[in-house]
C-alpha cells in the first residue's frame, strides 16, 4: 500500500510540529485523523465505443484529497497500472505540494487504467471526454482543477475543457468562458493554455537542482543520469545541458543510452522522434554514431556512478531490492514517489542528498495556478514573465525548507513536509 507508506514518510515531520513549533499534540492528533485520509474518491467504469464497433470498459478515478488551502488540483494520468492506493497517493503529494509553494490550492489526482497505445486518435478524444462527462459535476475553478500528468498533454486537455465548456452551455451555466477555462490547466496556448507550461516542471526542476549545487558549493560540470524522457525528463535536460551539466545517460521505458562525454538532449529528442525510443540515439555534433555511447538497462542507470541522479519516470522505482546499489550524492525526484519508505530510510542513513518530490516537480503545477490567473484575469503573459513568478515561487519555498533543515538538523524530506503540514495545520484550526 503506498499511501501508508507515504503517510509513514509524513509521520516525523508531523510529531516535529510539536517539537519544532510547539503545537498542541492533542490538536495534531486530531489534525492528523482527518488530514491522513482523502476527503472524496471518486471511481467509475467508462464506456468506450472503439472505432471497430468493440465496446470497451475502463476504470477510472478522481481523488479529492484535501481542500483546506484552496480548490483541489491535480492531474489525470492515461496508465495500464493506474490504481486506487496510487492515485490517493499522488492526490496526497499534490496536496502538500501545493501547500509548500504556497498556492491556495488542495490537491487531488486522477487516472485512467488504460494502455493509451492502444487506441486510435479519434476513441483518446472520446475517452477523454468521456472522463469529464463522468466527473462535470465535482470539477470547476471553484472546485477541483485537472492538469496532465503521465500520457496526457495539451492536446487532451483541450478535449476536456471543450467538453467542459459544452455541457456548461447544455446546463445553461450563466459564467464567462474566460472563468470556465480556469477548469483545466495545461491546455494549449491558443485555447487559453500559458507560454511556459509545456516545460514548467523541468524548469522547476533546474531551479531547486541549481539552488542545492550553490548551497553545496559544487563545482560544475556534474555528471547527472536521467530515468525517463518524456515532459518532464526532457525538459529538464534541456534546462541542465544549457547550465553546462553533463548528461552522461538518459532513458525512457524501452531501455537507455550511456555516454561518459555526455549527450545533447535536444539531438537525443530528434533522433528519439524518429525511432520511437531512445534506444540506439548515441548523437553528438549532429551525428548519431554508436561509437559514441552504448545502451543501458533501466535498472543500471540508477546504479550509475553520477553526481546528480535524475527519476523522472513512475513511482517506485528505487526500493529495498536496489537501494544498496545507488552511487549518486544527489537524488532529484522529479516522479511522484520514487522512491519507497524503506529505501528512503537507507538512502538517508547513506547521507544521500534526496531533493523530494514535492519541493523538485512542484513548477508544473505553480505554472498550472498561473494559467488559472492568467485564465481569470483574460491575460497572457510572456514566457519569461511566467518563469520570473515561477521562480520567485519556487525561491520562497526553497528557501523556507533549507533555513529550517539547517536550525532543526533535518534532512529535505523532513523540512519539506514539516512546512507543508504546518500551513494546512494553521488552516485547519482557523477552520473548526
Ligand atoms: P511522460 O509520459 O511525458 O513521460 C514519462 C517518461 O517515463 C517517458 O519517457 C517514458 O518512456 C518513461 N517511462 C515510463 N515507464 C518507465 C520505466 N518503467 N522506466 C523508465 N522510464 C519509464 O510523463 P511526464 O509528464 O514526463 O511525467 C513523468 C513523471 O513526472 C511522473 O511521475 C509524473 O507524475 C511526474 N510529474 C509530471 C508533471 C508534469 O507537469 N507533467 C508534474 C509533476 C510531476
Amino acid at each position: 500500500m503506498i499511501y501508508e507508506d507515504t503517510l509513514k514518510k509524513l509521520e516525523k515531520s508531523k510529531n516535529l510540529l510539536v517539537e519544532v513549533f510547539g503545537f498542541d499534540k492533542n490538536e495534531i492528533e486530531n489534525f492528523w485523523k482527518v488530514f491522513s485520509l482523502p476527503q472524496r474518491i471518486f471511481k467509475a467504469y467508462l464506456t468506450l465505443k472503439k472505432e471497430n464497433g468493440e465496446i470497451e470498459i475502463f476504470e477510472v478515478y478522481r481523488v479529492q484529497h484535501n481542500n483546506f488551502l484552496g480548490p483541489y488540483k491535480g492531474g489525470i494520468r492515461y496508465f495500464p497500472e493506474v490504481n486506487e492506493d496510487e492515485v490517493k497517493t499522488l492526490a496526497l503529494l499534490m496536496t502538500l505540494k501545493n501547500s509548500l509553494v504556497n498556492l491556495s490550492l488542495g490537491g487531488a489526482k486522477g487516472g485512467v487504467k488504460i494502455d493509451h497505445k492502444n487506441l486510435t486518435e479519434k476513441e483518446l478524444e472520446n475517452l477523454s471526454r468521456e472522463y469529464v462527462r463522468k466527473f462535470y459535476d465535482i470539477v470547476g475553478p471553484d472546485k477541483d482543477i485537472p492538469a496532465p500528468d503521465i500520457n496526457t498533454n495539451s492536446k487532451i486537455m483541450d478535449w476536456m475543457i471543450d467538453e467542459y465548456l459544452k455541457i456548461s452551455k447544455e446546463k445553461n451555466i450563466n459564467l464567462p468562458e474566460n472563468y470556465l477555462k480556469a477548469s483545466f490547466t495545461g491546455k494549449s496556448i491558443d485555447n487559453g493554455g500559458s507560454e511556459g507550461r509545456e516545460e514548467a516542471t523541468g524548469k522547476g526542476g533546474e531551479i531547486i537542482l541549481e539552488e542545492v549545487v550553490n548551497k553545496l558549493n559544487l563545482e560544475k560540470p556534474l555528471k547527472v543520469a536521467i530515468q525517463g524522457f518524456g515532459n518532464v525528463g526532457f525538459n529538464l535536460a534541456k534546462f541542465l545541458y544549457e547550465k553546462d551539466y553533463t548528461l552522461v545517460a538518459l532513458s525512457d521505458s524501452k531501455g537507455g543510452i550511456y555516454s561518459g562525454e555526455g549527450f545533447d538532449p535536444n539531438l537525443i529528442m530528434e533522433c528519439k522522434k524518429e525511432k520511437g525510443m531512445i534506444a540506439g540515439c548515441y548523437c553528438r555534433g549532429g551525428v548519431c554514431d554508436s561509437r559514441f555511447g552504448k545502451d543501458i538497462t533501466n535498472e543500471k542507470i540508477l546504479e550509475l556512478d553520477v553526481d546528480i541522479l535524475v527519476l523522472a519516470a513512475i513511482e517506485n522505482v528505487i526500493h529495498k531490492d536496489n537501494v544498496n546499489n545507488i552511487k549518486a550524492k544527489i537524488i532529484l525526484e522529479m516522479a511522484n514517489n520514487p522512491i519507497t519508505f524503506e529505501a528512503d530510510e537507507i538512502l538517508n542513513e547513506k547521507g544521500v542528498l534526496v531533493i523530494p518530490d514535492i519541493l523538485a516537480n512542484s513548477g508544473g503545477v505553480t505554472v498550472s495556478y498561473l494559467e488559472m490567473l492568467q485564465n481569470f484575469e483574460n491575460k497572457k503573459w510572456i514566457k519569461e514573465e511566467v518563469f520570473e513568478k515561477l521562480k520567485n515561487y519556487l525561491l520562497n519555498a526553497f528557501n523556507e525548507v533549507w533555513d529550517i533543515k539547517e536550525k532543526y538538523n533535518l534532512n529535505l524530506r523532513e523540512a519539506n513536509y514539516l512546512i507543508s503540514l504546518k500551513r494546512i495545520f494553521e488552516k485547519w484550526k482557523e477552520m473548526i
